[in-house]
């Protein structure tokens, strides 16, 4: 209590400051104090546990089809088991199991692809043919099911008692937890934070926010410091408590069980047992935004509250659950718990660096913060002390967000995700809302030529070219299988890259400069690889300081003073942060993607169409740069590269001349192709993409990346010790592309590759090829099975489909003579 804070007993200092006391604050406290940084405080401007943690159902899956969120949501289970004994704190965790019922082909097949995933992480998730769910759970209606899974550490914990447990874990290291003691702002001097309170203020080294649904409060402070709004927004989510049902008591009392977790996830419901009557969960479309607008403003402290109960937008999905448990309608409802949950645009939680701002850190805007609270303060934790995440962590980076996400953006996705939080994540279907955030110049062009849109970093990008008459309905796109109205466009596009010129739009690639004295050998000591020549362009790779792939970027050397870096759209904000974080003083480091339009003209004919249109002298080789050439008369940076892998350039070009180039080279003959060809092109190339198949998962000579590791180089690098191990000693798994005999679907990321009856490794990506007419899939297979002709299985949504390592080199233009032409 306040008074018992004697002002004397105040820290003054700590190494770590957590802004926020609820599941994922006191378990970032916990880890970090497990990892020896035991000089950390927690502050908490209520009791612990006040903002969303109190009132949570508690249920703890390890269910998703994300392999980091799979990570951090069975560590968690693996966690909680042992926390009661090992910090002396007992508490009320059922692991009762849960049964997660499919209505479609497609959500058994989401299973299988599940169950495959989990088994890689040791764990045994099951499937469950439609007469073997009763055996499971005895109340339920099945006649209309094509079956189930079964995850059997799946459970529900007290989320308080969690709270607790984690915070006196913390205390008992010597952590130190103030309560009722709100952070009030922030300051920088000398390099170091100062935490303000109304009790006093705080030296640190690091900051973290994990004030939950406050979050974006709290986030404001940081804005004089390079912070930006916290992309999130609140949801209101209710679940109902059901008086007590005797058939429950009997079974419980009978088996000595609660009954398993329900999940009718095509409804979107949770229905657990609990005592002895339900609870009810739904998602429900539609759902209720708050605190979103003028007229409804978020209070200044909502501690221990709730909203009112709001039982009308309901009403179908508790129909819909007392027709599959019938024993449900028998009991009225007791109570009603309706609390706020933040959303990031994406659903998932916001648990790294914060973007822009030195030593300042993110924990917070959890939707599932008790099941993922345990392994998010690892994640955290892990950050902090060793400045990388033992699992690959991109899909809860605070950087995936860069400057689109502004209110409507968060509110109007936010609301999409709750109303869709089971939803399949079919490869081909696009989400609608948030769109139109960042246009090409030639937009217009694009849609009007068919062009069937997709975000990239916010930018709009066609995914296909659709013809009229093409079917471009949602339900079309419900699929997990390769056919669809877009194969016969994307084999036409493809064709036309192969055979004439093909031009892509790669609107919002992210272009940075380095710029100042040293700014060559800054980069240089920042990569594995050897920098090109000026007039040159050239991949570099970025390793951790454990090898690992951290990014791959397109560097220009201008001079010694001067150096353009070129990468992916959605990497913007991430590999700015790569050449931020240790740059020198007197180095510039700025960011010009919004300056520049870019367009990939590619495909044997590229030269032919472009001569005409241009003075730069196309006859200079493959990876030359021409930066002050024309088209159509414009000024135009003219890069002889080609992730498509044939004869091409990419033009960069000022916006304002975009529609001019792109006009000329679309009259000259060149045809439109989407993102959609180019990832089948690539893939025949054997081109990683960022995030999937470079990851912080894997090291540099895991991903066959060892032409671009120059050991041997005068300039020192991150991760070069440990890259000079590793070569030593040889990697443990390698890099590898397979022909797979993929049947209706080819392999989605994380699918499991399978020898002599083992799991032996995974796919990174998958797709068919249509130049070389077969499914892909390029992958991380033990080094020992790494040989060209060795025969695996890949498991593709359940099935095991025969596969071949192919020699280590392209499958399209092994030799590439096409690009060199
Ligand atoms: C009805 C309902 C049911 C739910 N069921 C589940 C479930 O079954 N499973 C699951 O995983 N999740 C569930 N959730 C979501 C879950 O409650 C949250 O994801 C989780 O509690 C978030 O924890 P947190 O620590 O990030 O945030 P919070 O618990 O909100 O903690 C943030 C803390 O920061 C403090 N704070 C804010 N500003 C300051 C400041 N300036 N200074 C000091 N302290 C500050 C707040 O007081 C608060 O205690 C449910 C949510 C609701 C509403």
């Amino acid at each position: 209590m306040n008074e018992a804070l004697k002002m004397n007993d105040f820290p003054t200092t700590a190494r770590v400051v957590i802004i926020g006391g609820g599941a994922v604050g006191t378990s970032s406290l916990y880890h970090l104090a497990k990892a020896g940084w035991t000089d950390c405080v927690l502050l908490e401007k209520n009791e612990l546990t006040a903002g969303s943690t109190w009132h949570a159902a508690g249920n703890v899956p390890t269910f998703s089809t994300s392999w980091s969120i799979m990570n951090m949501q069975r560590y968690s289970t693996e966690l909680y088991r042992g926390l009661g004994a090992a910090v002396d704190y007992p508490m009320n965790y059922h692991v009762t199991g849960s049964v997660r019922l499919a209505h479609s082909r497609e959500r058994m097949q989401e299973f299988q692809r599940a169950k495959g995933m989990g088994l890689y992480q040791g764990m045994n998730l099951e499937i469950l043919g439609v007469d073997e769910i009763q055996d499971k759970y005895p109340f339920l209606e099945t006649h209309d099911l094509q079956g189930a899974l079964y995850d059997p550490a799946d459970g529900d914990i007290d989320p308080a008692q969690l709270t607790q447990a984690l915070a006196k874990g913390a205390r008992d290291m010597g952590a130190r937890i103030l309560r009722f003691t709100p952070a009030t702002g922030v300051s920088r001097e000398n390099s170091e934070w100062i935490v303000h309170t109304d009790k006093g203020d705080i030296r640190c080294e690091y900051v973290v926010n994990a004030a939950g649904y406050y979050a974006q409060r709290v986030g404001e402070w940081f804005k004089p410091y390079g912070g930006r709004t916290v992309p999130m927004m609140v949801m209101s989510h209710q679940y109902l408590l059901s008086e007590e049902i005797p058939e429950i008591c009997q079974w419980s009392a009978e088996t000595g069980k609660k009954l398993p977790l329900l999940r009718d996830v095509d409804v979107s419901y949770y229905l657990r047992q609990e005592k002895n009557g339900f609870n009810l969960g739904p998602y429900e479309r539609g759902g209720r935004a708050h605190w979103a607008d003028p007229s409804d403003p978020m209070p200044e402290d909502f501690s221990f509250q709730l909203y009112p109960d709001d039982l009308d937008r309901l009403e179908h999905y508790i129909e819909d659950a007392m027709a599959r448990v019938p024993l449900l309608g028998s009991a009225g409802i007791s109570k009603v718990i309706n609390g706020p949950i933040p959303y990031a645009p994406d659903g998932n939680p916001l648990v790294g660096p914060m973007p822009g701002v030195p030593n300042a850190f993110e924990a917070c805007v959890f939707t599932f913060g008790i099941a993922q609270g345990g392994g998010a303060g690892k994640v955290l934790a892990e950050w902090i002390t060793e400045g990388a995440t033992e699992w690959d962590m991109w899909s809860c980076d605070p950087r995936r967000f860069t400057d689109y996400t502004d209110h409507d953006y968060c509110v109007e996705n936010g609301k999409q995700v709750y109303g869709h939080e089971y939803a399949m994540h079919f490869p081909w279907h696009r989400w609608p809302a948030g769109a139109d955030r960042k246009l090409s110049p030639v937009d217009s062009r694009i849609r009007a030529a068919g062009g069937v849109m997709g975000a990239y970093n916010g930018w709009e990008r066609a995914n296909w070219f659709a013809k009229p008459g093409d079917d471009l309905s949602h339900e079309t796109t419900q699929t997990w299988d390769r056919a669809g109205p877009w194969e016969a466009r994307i084999r036409e596009e493809c064709e036309a890259v192969r055979d004439h010129c093909g031009i892509l739009a790669i609107s919002g690639f992210t272009r940075l400069q380095v710029q100042g004295p040293g700014a060559k050998d800054y980069v240089d000591g920042l990569t594995a690889s050897r920098l090109s020549k000026p007039g040159r362009i050239g991949l570099a790779y970025f390793p951790d300081a454990r090898g690992r792939i951290l990014t791959e970027m397109s560097v220009m050397v201008h001079g010694d003073d001067h150096v353009g870096l070129i990468t992916a759209s959605t990497a913007q904000w991430h590999d700015a942060d790569v050449l931020r974080k240790n740059a020198p003083a007197g180095l510039h480091i700025t960011d010009h993607s919004h300056e520049a339009e870019c367009f990939l003209v590619t495909g044997p004919k590229a030269r032919e169409i472009l001569a005409p249109l241009t003075d730069a002298d196309l006859s200079l080789p493959w990876l030359s740069v021409q930066l002050d050439s024309h088209v159509a008369g414009r000024p135009c940076a003219l890069l002889r590269v080609s992730f498509a892998g044939e004869l091409g350039w990419e033009l960069h070009c000022a916006n304002e001349d975009a529609v001019a180039i792109y006009d000329a080279v679309t009259a000259g003959g060149a045809k439109p192709f989407g993102m959609w060809a180019l990832n089948s092109l690539r893939l025949e190339k054997g081109y990683r993409a960022w995030k999937g198949d470079l990851s912080t998962d894997y090291t540099l000579y895991q991903g066959g990346l060892d032409r671009f590791i120059k050991l041997d180089k005068p300039q020192d690098f991150a991760g070069k010790a440990a890259l000079a191990a590793e070569f030593q000693r040889g990697p443990s798994k390698r890099f590898v592309t397979l022909l797979v005999e993929a049947k209706l679907a080819d392999a989605p990321y994380m699918s499991t590759l399978w020898h002599d009856g083992t799991v032996v490794g995974e796919t990174t990506s998958g797709g068919w090829g249509y130049r070389v007419n077969a499914s892909i899939a390029l992958g991380m297979l033990r080094a020992d099975l790494a040989v060209p002709g060795t025969e695996i299985e890949v498991e593709i949504y359940g099935e095991r489909c025969r596969a071949v390592v192919q020699a280590d080199q392209p499958l399209w233009d092994p030799a590439n003579e096409r690009l060199r032409a």
